[in-house]
């Protein structure tokens, strides 16, 4: 009898040390997803981290029906992109799709894929009335003729998607200076014109310098009918930065520019209510909260 129930235990004990070598094994080896910010709304950019059950030579992902590339951060042993979700995101939970490619022994290379949902909330924007001159709401024929052209211009700008990533590091402002609209905002300009504000403004005199959020390529220096003189600057991986309004160009299509690099001074060129600088992100098609990127934390 003393001998069955010293079985019994030692059989129980057998079971519960092998349960837990099991759960420490699939404790060590799994995928983790975070994202910063905690809280993700439509028309916010958002940077994922990702830890994989085992050491992979690249990772790349799909978010909302965009592609992208994780670079690897060797002091946090983890990878990381920066994506976003667009102001027309409607809320719900949407699938983050992992692929890698493992990175043990040339022979044994095994493909590994992870999936995770992330839940968007709904951001609700305001609405303001502006008056700006006249022909920013009624065009002339002639006027019609150049925004013809720019929307060209800028789909032709906007498809730019270089493979490299340009930016190092959090993203710093381009002026010193406190922001008078932010973005998001539904604008009736004159009474008749509707326009969502894509975009952040800067409340700064006329002349003011205006630096680069981070590094990377000017794309397009020039003078747009709705935008004013405009800077955008190629980030890589389908990010840009655009600067609008401004007075003057520092800079020229092609030119590398580091961050904190002046670009121009600011202005009212354009539709402009008065000298301001507007930023305006945009990755991947759409545009993004500028003030949420500039409070990323990034590597
Ligand atoms: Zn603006």
């Amino acid at each position: 009898m003393r001998e069955r129930l010293f079985h019994s235990v030692a059989f129980i004990v057998l079971v519960l040390l092998a349960l837990a070598a099991n759960l420490s094994v699939a404790t060590a080896a799994h995928w983790t997803v975070s994202i910063q910010p905690t809280r993700l709304v439509n028309g916010t950019p958002v940077l994922f981290r990702v830890t994989t059950p085992k050491p992979v030579r690249t990772l790349s992902g799909n978010w909302l029906g965009h592609e992208i590339t994780f670079s690897f951060d060797a002091s946090h042993k983890s990878w990381f992109a920066l994506a976003g979700a667009s102001l027309e995101t409607k809320p719900g939970t949407y699938p983050i799709e992992l692929h890698a490619e493992t990175s043990s022994g040339q022979s044994d290379r095994q493909a590994i894929s992870f999936e995770k949902k992330i839940r968007v909330e709904r951001q609700r924007y305001p609405r303001v009335l502006l008056t700006v001159p006249g022909r920013y709401t009624a065009p002339s024929p002639e006027d019609l003729r150049q925004i013809e052209q720019d929307k060209e211009t800028k789909a032709l700008i906007f498809e730019t998607l270089s493979p490299g990533r340009e930016w190092k590091g959090s993203f710093t402002p381009p002026v010193n200076a406190e922001i008078s609209d932010v973005f998001g905002v539904e604008r009736v300009f004159n009474g008749s014109v509707q326009s969502t504000h894509q975009g952040l403004d800067f409340r700064v005199p006329s002349g003011t310098s205006v630096a680069a959020v981070n590094s990377g390529r000017v794309i397009l220096a020039r003078a747009l009918f709705f935008e004013g003189n405009c800077v955008v600057i190629d980030h890589g991986q389908g990010l840009l930065t655009l600067y609008l309004h401004l007075s003057k160009f520092s800079v020229k299509e092609g030119d590398d520019v580091d961050k904190g690099q002046e670009i121009g001074l600011s202005g009212g060129t354009g539709r402009a209510t008065g000298p301001h600088l507007h930023l305006a992100v945009r990755w991947q098609g759409v545009y993004l909260n500028p003030q949420v990127l500039l409070k990323l934390k990034l590597p």
